[in-house]
């Protein structure tokens, strides 16, 4: 097989395909998995890079007894949030209905039901993964947690069974806008923080600040840089936090040990990420 460019292989329907697309390309060439990541990512690979697009592995399933699911990893969040609803179930997750199943639940998973029920990495029971040398494998529980939260460095993940919950009888959605200035924005955050840290907030309750452009006009307009940007500031832990009970041993996701997350989120209308966004993105993450 000769690959000069990055290439696409667009036939992985099972778990022995991605492992005889792995062996045939062992000692060639720089592998990346994907399976059409709606920002797309893993389409940024170097000549000599393969890419083995999952997007075919739509299987998904929930164990009568356990309600355990298993889940195939070509699929996105709506498409398993549809699903699961169906037979009465939930996993907590992200927000956006194009994340890919295999970067969410093997590095983060951080959706307003977390405190609650954890991260989605947090609900992987158990994972068939094919490793550099295209054998394959099941990771459990019991098996190495280095899985959880480090997985793309492992091997590819062909579909995972997570741990579900059953759909809660209701829920309340709210929002509410104020315009501001800058002291009063300020002290909200403060506010937002010393409440996070209380103890007083329940693991049910999930929630952010969103800090977006208000009206007044001196303020600065990042869309003149070609870049729409704003500020998320998510609930993430505190007393009470079930992302916060997780040892840092027990997996290797780090960042267990904070209240608040601020997500960098930049975005831009052009169809391809201009440098400019990933310089401004690079700069947030410095600070
Ligand atoms: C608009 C937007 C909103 C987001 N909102 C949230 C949010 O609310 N909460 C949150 O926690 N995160 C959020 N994220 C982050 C998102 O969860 C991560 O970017 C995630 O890694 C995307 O996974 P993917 O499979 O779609 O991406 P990809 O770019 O396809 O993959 C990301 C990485 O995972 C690897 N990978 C993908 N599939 C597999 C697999 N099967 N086996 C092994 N490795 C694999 C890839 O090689 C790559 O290294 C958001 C991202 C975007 C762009």
């Amino acid at each position: 097989m000769m690959l000069s460019e990055c290439s696409s292989i667009n036939c992985a329907h099972a778990a022995e395909h991605i492992s005889a697309v792995v062996k045939v390309v062992l000692f060639s060439y720089q592998l990346v998995a994907i399976q059409h990541s709606y920002i797309a990512n893993g389409l940024e690979g170097t000549n000599g890079s393969l890419v083995v697009d999952l997007a075919k592995m739509k299987n998904i399933s929930v164990e009568p007894v356990t309600f355990n699911a298993i889940v195939e990893t070509g699929n996105r969040l709506g498409d398993i949030v549809l699903t699961l609803n169906d037979a009465g179930r939930r996993l907590p997750h992200g927000q956006s209905t194009y994340i890919g199943i295999g970067g969410h639940s093997g590095f983060d998973g951080f959706g307003y039901s977390s405190r609650m029920w954890g991260l989605t990495l947090d609900n992987v029971l158990s994972a068939t993964v094919v490793l550099a040398d295209g054998s394959i494998v099941t990771a459990s529980e019991v098996e190495p947690r280095a899985l959880l939260g480090s997985s793309a460095s492992l091997g590819i993940a062909a579909s995972i069974e997570f741990r579900t919950f059953a759909v809660p009888s209701e829920a309340t959605a709210f929002e509410y806008g104020w315009d501001v200035d800058i002291a009063t924005a300020s002290n909200a955050l403060k506010v937002f923080q010393t409440w996070a840290l209380s103890g007083d907030v329940p693991a049910e309750f999930g929630g952010e600040l969103f800090y977006v452009k208000g009206s007044d006009t001196d303020e600065l307009n990042l869309l003149a840089l070609g870049i729409t940007t704003h500020v998320e500031v998510e609930l993430y832990g505190g007393i009470g936090s079930s992302i916060n009970k997780v040892s840092l041993d027990d997996t290797a996701f780090a960042h267990r040990n904070i209240a608040l997350h601020f997500p960098a989120l930049a975005s831009s209308p052009y169809l391809r990420t201009p440098a400019i966004v990933s310089v401004f993105l690079m700069a947030c993450y410095s600070l």
